[in-house]
């Protein structure tokens, strides 16, 4: 069967003709011609417009019997039905190309099997008419072919390897090397997908093991590393399919696992530390580890905030003596947030001049006469109202603030005091004033004393300064060097809520100290209760053997009064003769009296 009917001799190859060559082609025109592979264009309906060198040169066709022929006719019946079903021009629409491997009848009749390559669409030929174009790929060619892909294949395997390495450093920055746990980044990476699928709460416990260190001091690293991997093993096997366990950092690990509520979180927990709790060998040492666990539950919100919350719980059971579960309670945040704010709101009270101070007075026993008032502060909330220390000093000594409230109670206080000592209708009251433990020991406390008494102008014997216990057993040093150097201005020292700290007597002859508060706690008691009154009598005969004046607290009823007289008290305070007063208000009941 001929190839393409009324097949002639073919020309010298690469010869101009028409169809060959396209105007103004160039260097494209010698590359078409003489490319590895066989090109064809055809019109639409399969008319060859154009072919190449190549082609010619392996079919042995020549030029001109082929151009306007149809391109069909080079293939062998059953591949042209192959051709017009498989391929194009008619397969498929859009861009892109058909391949289908064919025979190619030779100009000698051979049949030539080839990987026929066509374009689906139309393009554009040189002179701007509409073509498909035909590549044909001849077997020995294939074989090249064939290398190159293998080739390929190579580049692309090891392109796969690098992907693989990557993947992996992708992995291992998301676990922890020695323990082969999820690592801070991998714990984040997987709660971000579990709340986010939000298929019900996810629960995170912090485990942090109890004094960890102990063990990496005394048994070497190496013993602690084995401890880590106990640890890593025995929280891995006490957990969910699913869960993600995690080593945070030293010896801090995490769990992540769905859980209902925080019910579930706290038995989670527990179920861990008991976990913990079997001994482990180390070094030929039964070691008993402890830890200490917080969990948080969240539906929401971000791996972060979830992490904190329980690593917060985690701190407060550590605080709370180790080795248990706290389970963090969204009001707590909640309180917490309201504390920061009400402490941006009392800085600000305080330089607004916010702060008030009520005067209670304190009377001699058994006379009753006034001889001084205890100054409390109150603060004049612009929203709340007047509030008590009890809201706002514990947070002003923990924030450091209770250094600029310190200051401001101790300079109205002394104004006020010096006040009084100049009014000739008024007694004269020595005014006592709080100071809280941080006070005591802030190196600026004898700087800030001696300024209000030189600014106001008052005597120092009229002030007494009242530390509690605590403030004095906290930094013993420098509680002694400040209380020294304030009684060498002259200022009375009393200390406060006595009986509820733990100073010994060594203390009280250690500190220069005028006056023992007995705490109300104990007066309270005093005549109801035979342990009270025992208590209460002690520290009065405590205060004269060291030889200082014994003042008792929250008195309230005529008994206890009447039972402090009888001790041989000193001085008394208390709901009985007064509560806090505004100055005015003192004045008026002084005048009363
Ligand atoms: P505190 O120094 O022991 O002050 C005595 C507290 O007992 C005062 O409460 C006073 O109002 C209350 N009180 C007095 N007599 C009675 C009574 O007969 N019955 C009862 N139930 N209570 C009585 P306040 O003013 O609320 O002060 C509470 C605490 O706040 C003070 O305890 C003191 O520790 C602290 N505080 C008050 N003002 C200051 C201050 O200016 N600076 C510092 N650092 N702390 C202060
Ligand atoms: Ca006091
Ligand atoms: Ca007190």
């Amino acid at each position: 069967m001929t190839a393409v009917d009324g097949s002639s001799p073919a020309p010298a190859p690469g010869a101009p003709s028409p169809g060959a060559a396209a105007p103004g082609d160039g260097g494209f025109e010698a590359l078409f011609q003489h490319a590895p592979c066989g090109y064809l264009t055809t019109t639409d309906d399969g008319r060859i417009t154009r072919v190449n060198d190549t082609f010619l040169t392996w079919t042995g066709h020549r030029r001109e019997d082929l151009l306007g022929t149809a391109f069909a006719r080079l293939l062998p019946v059953g591949d042209r039905i192959l051709w017009s079903t498989h391929s194009a021009p008619r397969l498929g629409t859009g861009s892109g190309v058909s391949e289908v491997v064919v025979e190619v009848v030779a100009a000698d009749r051979a049949r030539r099997p080839a990987l026929v390559t066509a374009t689906r669409a139309p393009a554009r030929d040189g002179a701007g008419a509409e073509v498909r174009v035909i590549v044909f790929s001849a077997p020995e060619r294939r074989a090249h072919e064939r290398e190159l892909i293998a080739a390929l294949h190579r580049a692309e395997e090891s392109e796969n390897l690098r992907a693989a390495a990557e993947a992996e450093a992708r992995r291992r920055a998301l676990l922890d090397p020695l323990t082969g746990l999820a690592n801070r980044a991998g714990l984040c990476a997987h709660l971000q997908a579990a709340l986010a699928a939000g298929e019900g709460p996810v629960g995170v416990l912090v485990v942090d093991l109890d004094h960890f260190n102990v063990v990496n001091e005394s048994l070497g690293t190496a013993a602690g590393d084995e401890l880590l991997l106990t640890v890593a093993q025995r929280l891995r096997a006490e957990v969910r399919e699913g869960a993600v366990v995690a080593r945070l950092s030293a010896d801090e690990f995490a769990v992540a696992e769905r859980c209902e509520d925080a019910g579930a979180a706290r038995q989670l927990g527990e179920r861990l530390l008991e976990a913990l709790s079997v001994p482990v060998v180390l070094e030929g040492l039964e070691v008993v580890t402890s830890a200490s666990t917080g969990a948080a539950v969240a539906r929401g919100g971000s791996p972060e905030r979830l992490l904190h919350d329980a690593g917060a719980a985690m701190q407060r059971a550590k605080a709370g003596g180790r080795h248990r579960v706290e389970v963090h309670d969204p009001a707590r945040t909640d309180a917490a947030v309201d504390r920061l704010r009400l402490l941006g709101e009392l800085r600000r009270g305080i330089a607004a001049g916010e702060l008030r101070l009520h005067y209670q007075p304190r009377v001699g026993l058994p006379d009753g006469r006034v001889g001084g008032v205890e100054a409390l502060v109150r603060w004049q909330h612009p929203v709340r109202g007047l509030l008590a220390p009890v809201e706002f000093i514990d947070l002003a000594e923990r924030s450091g603030l209770v250094r600029e409230l310190g200051e401001r109670v101790l300079d109205t206080a002394v104004e006020q005091a010096a006040r009084w000592a100049r009014d000739p209708q008024h007694p004269t009251l020595e005014v006592a004033v709080n100071l809280s433990t941080r006070q005591l020991t802030d190196p600026g406390l004898v700087a800030a004393v001696t300024g209000a008494l030189t600014r106001h102008g008052l005597a120092a014997h009229l002030l007494v300064l009242e530390v509690t216990e605590t403030a004095l057993v906290t930094d013993p040093g420098a509680a002694e060097a400040a209380l020294a150097a304030l009684k060498e201005l002259g200022i009375g020292i009393a200390v406060d809520d006595f009986g509820t700290g733990y100073a010994s007597l060594t203390y009280l002859q250690r500190f220069p100290v005028d006056e023992l508060k007995i705490d109300r706690s104990f007066v309270t008691g005093l005549g109801v209760s035979d342990g009270d009154t025992a208590i209460v009598r002690t520290c009065v005969q405590l205060a004269h053997a060291v030889g200082v004046r014994a003042v008792a607290e929250g008195v309230e009823t005529e008994q206890q009064r009447d039972a402090l007289v009888a001790m041989g008290c000193d001085f008394a305070q208390g709901y009985f003769y007064s509560r806090p007063l505004s100055a005015p208000d003192l004045a008026q009941w002084v005048r009363s009296r």
